[in-house]
C-alpha cells in the first residue's frame, strides 16, 4: 500500500466541500474534516489517516442524522444516508431464530473456510448456470468479504482495478488494502457502460475491473448488450496485452431489480468472472455479514479452491459466521420481494419529480442518484441538511455533480424529505 502512486477523486475537497457540511456536523467539528485530536492520535498508519480524510461520507451522514434526531426528534428527520436495508420480514427473523438454537456437531467450532458443503451445493443450484458447482463457491463476510478475496485470491498486487464511476466508494478500500490502485471510468449519464472510457482504462497494469449491477449510486442495471461488448472488449484487450482482466461482478443488488428491468448473467458473455453476492440488503441482514462468491466455471479448479480458502484466512475472515449459514439452509427459498423497496422508489421519484429536480432512472437497488440544482452540490446537501434530510454527496462516488438519496426508510421519513427538497430548491442563493 504505501508507496503506490493514488489515483483519486479528490475533487470534493478541492473545491473546498467538507464531509458532513451540514450544520449539525459543524456543531462539534474539532479537528481537521471532523477528525478529532486526542488520545491516540497519530497512531494510525498513514494510508488509513489518508482515507479517513478522503472519505466516510456515507457514515458521516449517518451520525449527522443521529444528531438531528437528538435534537429535533426521529420523527422529524429524513436519514437518507447509509444503504440501511428494511428490517427482516418474519421468516428471516425466524429462520435465524432456528439456526441460533440448532444443535448439530461441532456447532461453535471450527469449520471449512469456504463454509457448510451443504451450503455451497445450494448456492451452486441457485447460481444455475452450467459447469457451476459447489466448488465454485465460497461462502463469505458479506459482499464485502466475496470482493476482498475475489481481489486478493486472483489480481497481483501493483495492480491497477478499473471501476466505474459513479462507484461505491468502498471499493477503493478493498482494493489498496490488497495493494491494488483505482482507476475510474466514467458511465454515460444514464448509468450505461461508457465502452470507450473502459476501453481508455484499460492498461497493461489493469489487473480487474468492478462492475456493479444494480449499480450503488445510480440505480442502472446492466443490460445483456452492455454485458456482451464488455466482454468483447475485455477478451479483445486480453488477445492484445497477453492480460486477462478478472471480472468482479458486485450484485448485492440483483434481487431487487424493478421490471421491466431484468438481470443479465454476466458468465455467458466473460469467462474470467466472479460473481459477488451477500443477503445484506434483499434479506435485510446487513449486521450478520453472510454472502458469498461464485466462480465461472473456467476459474473453477483445485488451486483456485484453496486459493479462496487462504485469502478466507488471510484476510482474517477465517470463515462466514456459522449462524447465518444455517439460517440460509433453514429458509426454503432466498427469493425476496421487492415491492416494499418499489413503492418507495416510486414515492420519492414523484418527490423528485415535484420539487423540480433530474434523477436518473432507478432501475434496481435502494438509491436515487439526482443531479444538484446548484452548481455547489455541497451547499444544497447542507440546505436539505438544515431541512431535516440527510442525503450523500456525489464527491463520494467519484461525481460531484450529483447526490445520491437512500429510499429504503419508514414513509414518514419520505415525507419529511420531499418537504425539505421543494424548500431547498427554493432557498437557492442569490
Ligand atoms: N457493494 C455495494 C455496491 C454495496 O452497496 C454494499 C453495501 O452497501 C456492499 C457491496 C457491501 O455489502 P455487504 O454488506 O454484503 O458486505
Amino acid at each position: 500500500m504505501t508507496g503506490a502512486p493514488r489515483v483519486r477523486d479528490r475533487s470534493g475537497e478541492r473545491r473546498g466541500w467538507r464531509r458532513g457540511g451540514d450544520p449539525a456536523a459543524r456543531d462539534d467539528r474539532d479537528g481537521a474534516d471532523g477528525v478529532s485530536a486526542g488520545p491516540g492520535e497519530g497512531a494510525v498508519t498513514a494510508w488509513v489517516r489518508g482515507e479517513i480524510e478522503a472519505g466516510g461520507w456515507v457514515r458521516a451522514g449517518a451520525a449527522a442524522a443521529q444528531r438531528l434526531r437528538e435534537r429535533y426528534g426521529a420523527d422529524a428527520v429524513a436519514d437518507l444516508s447509509l444503504g440501511q436495508p428494511l428490517e427482516a420480514p418474519e421468516a428471516v427473523r425466524e429462520a435465524f431464530q432456528r439456526a441460533a438454537a440448532a444443535v448439530r456437531p461441532r456447532r461453535f467450532g471450527y469449520m471449512p473456510n469456504l463454509g457448510y458443503p451443504e451450503l455451497r451445493e445450494r448456492i451452486a443450484e441457485d447460481v444455475d448456470v452450467a459447469g457451476v458447482t459447489a466448488q465454485s463457491v465460497a461462502v463469505t463476510v458479506g459482499a464485502a468479504g466475496a470482493i476482498s478475496m475475489a481481489l486478493r485470491a486472483f489480481v497481483e498486487a501493483g495492480s491497477e482495478v478499473v471501476v466505474i464511476a459513479p462507484y461505491f466508494s468502498e471499493f477503493r478500500l478493498y482494493s489498496e488494502v490488497c495493494g491494488h490502485r483505482l482507476r475510474v471510468a466514467r458511465a454515460r449519464e444514464d448509468g450505461a457502460l461508457d465502452l470507450e472510457a473502459v476501453a481508455a482504462a484499460l492498461s497493461d497494469a489493469t489487473g480487474a475491473l468492478i462492475l456493479n449491477t444494480p449499480c450503488n449510486p445510480s440505480g442502472h442495471v446492466t443490460t445483456e448488450a452492455e454485458l456482451r461488448g464488455l466482454g468483447a472488449l475485455l477478451d479483445a484487450h486480453h488477445h492484445r496485452s497477453g492480460r486477462r482482466v478478472l471480472l468482479v461482478v458486485d450484485e448485492v443488488y440483483r434481487r431487487l431489480i424493478y421490471p421491466p428491468h431484468r438481470r443479465a448473467e454476466p458468465f455467458h458473455h466473460y469467462e474470467h468472472t466472479v460473481l459477488c453476492r451477500s443477503f445484506s440488503k434483499d434479506l435485510g441482514v446487513a449486521g450478520e455479514r453472510i454472502g458469498y462468491l461464485a466462480l465461472h466455471p473456467s476459474l473453477t479448479g483445485e488451486e483456485s479452491e484453496a486459493g479462496l480458502a487462504l485469502c478466507q484466512r488471510a484476510l482474517g475472515y477465517v470463515n462466514a459466521p456459522a449462524t447465518p449459514q444455517l439460517a440460509l439452509m433453514e429458509l426454503p427459498s432466498w427469493e425476496a420481494d421487492a415491492t416494499p423497496y418499489r413503492e418507495r422508489r416510486d414515492l420519492i421519484a414523484a418527490a423528485v419529480a415535484a420539487a423540480g429536480l433530474e434523477a436518473a432512472e432507478c432501475q434496481g437497488g435502494l438509491y436515487l442518484w439526482v443531479r444538484s440544482p446548484w452548481e455547489d452540490t455541497m451547499a444544497f446537501t447542507a440546505a436539505l441538511a438544515e431541512r431535516r434530510a440527510v442525503v450523500v454527496p456525489g464527491v463520494a462516488f467519484g461525481v460531484p455533480e450529483r447526490f445520491r438519496i437512500c429510499f429504503s426508510v419508514e414513509r414518514p421519513a419520505l415525507r419529511v424529505a420531499a418537504q425539505a427538497l421543494v424548500e431547498a430548491v427554493g432557498s437557492r442563493p442569490t
